[in-house]
């Protein structure tokens, strides 16, 4: 009797919680779902100038397998989990309060089930198992009768669950599961093994009348069958293969996995865990290794290092990583079993492109190719900027995934309130912030992130917290695991290096190359067209050749791109060996890196309407396989050497950022039009000859001033953008060619230039012009940056006037009430968030009209300036202000043909050059 052996095993005595039930049941097959819930802060107070706060409460969508459950509503996440696990448990007819065994009666209980099973009584009742006891009786000879041990393992819930209390180990550890079997089938009076062989059989033979109907329940389909899968060489070098299983009606199938693994029967034929989807029976297949702990008479403790046993035969590490399971020697990975539905057997086939799409899904940027659909052009964004502009999964959603792949706990994510809400002068984004820990099994932390920022939604902070992580995942699994904790450390990220070897040692060497940022070369191919070859083209993309006119809308950062692309694999001499990937309608935000670079860097050279086409080198064969789909068999056998990748894509469509949307919904004409309208006022009745855009972006402003003849003979534009500052030279260079052709309309612009700068820098080639310009700017760099600009512009470029516009703050309840018609997108980010507090996620502060009132003045007093105040959108004198406020800057003093210091530094770089002389030289 196993008495003497008690002591050693440890129950968990604590009591479980419905959701640690739940786990118990369906393990990773149980999917949390928590939403928010906005409840209205109470007295709500129409006309209030200072967002409203609302209460967040969280709902909780369970889903199994069977059905799914919502809970109530609750303030903390963790309670709306808990009731929807209750309301589960309700509904599956499971007691809470489960009576503990003790060990003694587990044994009991295993003996029992595992007797039982082999009863005539279990052999008439409709089970999974029985499938296999009608194979074993279909055998002839001495094996006649018995079943694999490592079946009992498999197929039964109850032998597994009783297994999983004496010993939680044995879940993860088919030896140990199997010893554990051989010990209860030793203890048993009714069945039998033998030493060092793994088959159970029942000693008194079944009675006849069962073996007989057993044997009479022909499969329905006498027919052959092929099931494809997929082979996994233990050794990394060789490579996973496609391999089909032919079942021939009446052969077991076990028989088959067996000589394909070349072992000498089915019992030595060891089963995975279930791997993939929910309730799959994707299964890896592998030959148990001789091993000495596999007899009986071994203690418990002896059974449960099994896997640490270095006589075992080599660790299978692309299998063991695909299952989270010790697999050892070759492996065969199918889809194959008996269920309940039906006598036949159930199979599917596995194909490579399966393999490869799971085997990427485990990482991170992986995974989010695969929530786009869109392998080879998404890649995991850099930034959550607002719910309604992301696409795919959710940065949250994408790390529970990725530790239930990895075998590890729930994530935990908390966030809290930090500081006073209602802080106003705080300028800053908000104040709750998230704190993730990212757990083992074991309840070990592994990594742990708490955002730098505050964000004024939880979820935000969720979101942009699990993204943080994500990305650092993404990017450092592959690296050798030393360099690991000093490298999260400055992230941020507080890695235990112990503990996150011990789950992820084994990505690196299965992941190895394929993360890596393939797509950084390209390769040209044909010539950016001539007129703009001035332009020196941004890191990376040499290879466009643009298709159709550039029709001046094209993306600018925060815009939602949407375009369609199709991606060949092309040979060495430049033939398509194969379309990997095609998308009709794909879109995207632009600027947080949601797209491969190339073809980011590719969209922003393009307008709506034009096509283009470029090459880049293939990503890593894996990424390719999982594109294939049903051809990735044929590629298997092809070297990808000297191959590359085709991308066409065409710009179908822009929606702009949601400030401009807002913007344009309510102004008519549109805010950013009037402010530049207000401008030209001011440029015209200042006869201003030279004029300089700071910040000027894609050239809004620039370009507005080629429509209206001016007085203006030189006009400069500055950005730090060079996106932006090509784009705007696209659109001014042909503007300007034509000007200057003496039939078409003369105006008096003899020079135009764009720098690359930044404004609070000084460059002296920019000294003492008549007007100055600096429209919706200042408010996307830090607020000591604007006030460095402000004294920086009035003290050394000194111009005659100068313009400044910003977003009034007290104006946004107005935008933001105001309900935003046709598009759904804007209702729902309406709903999704509260009142949102800066009008663009790149505003690093937006000023009320006092703030805005104290810098301008304190900057034109210092700098001897007068300064008025006025605005666009709304009326003067009117609460609260102008939609966009404005200064306007005079300068007191004389004009100094020198610049007053004398500095004569020229930091800016020219980016694009235009002047008449050129133009009429070249006529
Ligand atoms: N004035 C333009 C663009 C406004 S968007 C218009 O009204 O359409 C703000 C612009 O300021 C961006 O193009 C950004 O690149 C630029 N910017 C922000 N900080 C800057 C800095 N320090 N120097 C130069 N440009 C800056
Ligand atoms: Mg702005």
């Amino acid at each position: 009797m196993v008495t003497g052996e008690v002591p050693h095993i440890s129950m968990k005595k604590a009591v479980l919680t419905p959701k640690a039930i739940v786990h118990e049941r369906y393990g990773s097959n149980a999917c949390y779902k928590i939403e928010e819930v906005l409840e209205s802060g109470g007295s709500g107070c129409p006309g209030l100038v200072i967002p409203q706060h609302h209460k967040c409460l969280y709902r909780c969508c369970l889903e199994l397998p069977e059905f799914s459950i919502t809970s109530d509503t609750f303030t903390r996440k963790k309670d709306a989990e808990q009731s929807a696990a209750k309301l589960a448990l309700e509904k599956l007819g499971i007691q809470l309060t489960k009576n503990k065994l003790t060990v003694q009666e587990t044994w009991d209980e295993l003996v029992a089930r595992l007797s039982f099973l082999f009863t005539d009584q279990f052999l008439s009742s409709i089970h999974p198992l029985i499938g296999h006891f009608r194979a074993a009786f279909h055998r002839e000879g001495d094996l006649c009768g018995l079943v694999p041990v490592s079946i009992l393992a498999t197929c039964d819930v109850k032998l597994k669950s009783l297994c999983k209390s004496i010993s939680p180990k044995s879940e993860l550890n088919p030896f140990l599961m199997i010893a554990l079997l051989m010990k209860a089938a030793g203890m048993s009076g009714s069945i039998s093994t033998s030493e060092g062989e793994l088959w159970i059989w029942k000693q008194n033979l079944h009675s006849s009348d069962i073996i007989q109907t057993l044997r009479n329940q022909q499969s329905s389909s006498a027919e052959s069958i092929d099931i494809e899968a997929i082979r996994i060489p233990c050794s990394v070098e060789k490579p996973v293969e496609t391999l089909t299983l032919n079942v021939s009606s009446n052969e077991y199938y076990m028989d088959v996995i067996a000589q394909r693994l070349d072992v000498r029967d089915c019992s030595r034929v060891m089963i995975s865990r279930p791997v993939g989807k929910v309730s799959s029976e994707m299964r890896l297949y592998f030959s148990a290794p001789e091993n000495p702990l596999l007899v009986s008479g071994k203690s418990l403790e002896e059974l449960s290092d099994v896997n640490g046993d270095a006589n075992l035969e080599p660790l299978n590490a692309r299998a063991s990583y695909f299952s989270n399971q010790n697999i050892y020697g070759d492996a065969i990975l199918a889809t194959v079993g008996y269920t309940r539905k039906s006598e036949d057997l159930f199979h599917e086939d596995v194909s490579l492109s399966t393999y490869y799409r799971m085997l990427i899904g485990r990482m991170p940027n992986g995974n989010y190719k695969l929530s786009r659909d869109a392998i080879l052009a998404a890649e995991l964004p850099s930034a959550f900027t607002t719910r309604s502009n992301w696409r795919g999964s959710f940065p949250r959603d994408l790390l529970c995934m990725f530790c239930r792949r990895h075998g590890l706990l729930e994530p935990n994510f908390s966030t809290k309130e930090a500081g006073d809400a209602n802080d106003e002068d705080s300028g800053g984004q908000g104040n709750v912030q998230c704190e993730i820990a990212v757990l083992s099994k074991e309840q070990d932390v592994i990594i742990k992130y708490s955002t730098e920022n505050s964000f004024r939604k939880p979820n935000d902070a969720i979101q942009c917290a699990a993204l943080k992580v994500l990305r650092w995942l993404s990017n450092e699994l592959e690296m050798p695991m030393e360099k690991l904790s000093s490298f999260g450390d400055i992230h941020g990220i507080h890695v235990y290096p112990h503990h996150f070897s011990k789950e992820f040692s084994l990505c690196p060497s299965v992941h190895k190359v394929q993360q890596k940022s393939i797509f950084k070369k390209s390769i040209s191919l044909g010539s950016v067209p001539v007129d703009w070859s001035n332009i020196r083209q941004e890191n990376g993309v040499t290879s466009l050749s643009i298709e159709g006119p550039y029709s001046g809308v094209s993306p600018s950062t925060g815009s939602l791109t949407c375009i369609s692309y199709v991606v060949s694999l092309m040979g060495e001499g430049g033939h398509r060996i194969e379309t990997l990937e095609t998308k009709d309608e794909f879109e995207f935000e632009i600027g947080t890196g949601a797209v491969i670079p190339q073809l980011e860097a590719c969209i922003t050279h393009m307008s709506v309407n034009q096509s283009a086409r470029f090459i880049a080198e293939p990503p890593s064969k894996d990424f390719i396989l999982a594109a294939a789909g049903e051809s990735a068999k044929s590629l298997s056998f092809l070297s990808l050497q000297g191959c590359f990748l085709e991308y066409f894509v065409k710009v179908l469509q822009i929606t702009e950022p949601l400030e401009d949307r807002m913007e344009q919904a309510l102004f008519s004409p549109p805010l950013s039009k009037q402010r530049v309208e207000y401008a030209l006022r001011h440029i015209n009745e200042s006869h201003a000859t030279t004029l300089v855009d700071f910040g000027c972006g894609s050239g809004s402003l620039l370009d507005s001033l080629l429509e209206l003849p001016t007085a203006l003979e030189k006009i400069v534009g500055v950005d730090l953008s060079r996106k932006s500052l090509c784009r705007a030279a696209k659109i001014l260079h042909p503007k300007l060619s034509m000007s200057s052709d003496p039939t078409a309309q003369g105006l008096g612009i003899r020079s135009a230039v764009l720098y690359d700068g930044s404004i609070t820098d000084f460059d002296s080639r920019l000294y003492g012009f008549d007007i100055g310009t600096c429209l919706e700017v200042i408010e996307h760099m830090k607020e000591d940056e604007a006030w460095k600009f402000g004294d920086i512009v009035l003290s050394s470029f000194c111009p005659r006037i100068l313009i400044v516009s910003t977003p009034n703050y007290e104006y946004n309840p107005v935008l933001q009430r105001t309900s935003l018609p046709n598009k759904e997108e804007d209702l729902e980010e309406k709903m999704n968030s509260e009142p949102f507090r800066f009008r663009n996620h790149d505003h690093k502060f937006e000023w009320t009209r006092e703030q805005f009132n104290h810098w301008a003045s304190s900057v034109a007093l210092r700098h001897n300036y007068s300064v008025e105040f006025s605005g666009v959108g709304g009326t003067a004198g009117v609460e609260p202000g102008f939609a966009s406020q404005i200064a306007v800057f005079r300068r007191n003093t004389p004009y100094q043909a020198e610049s007053r210091n004398g500095d004569s530094s020229e930091g800016y770089e020219v980016i694009w050059e235009w002047s008449d002389i050129m133009s009429r030289c070249a006529l």
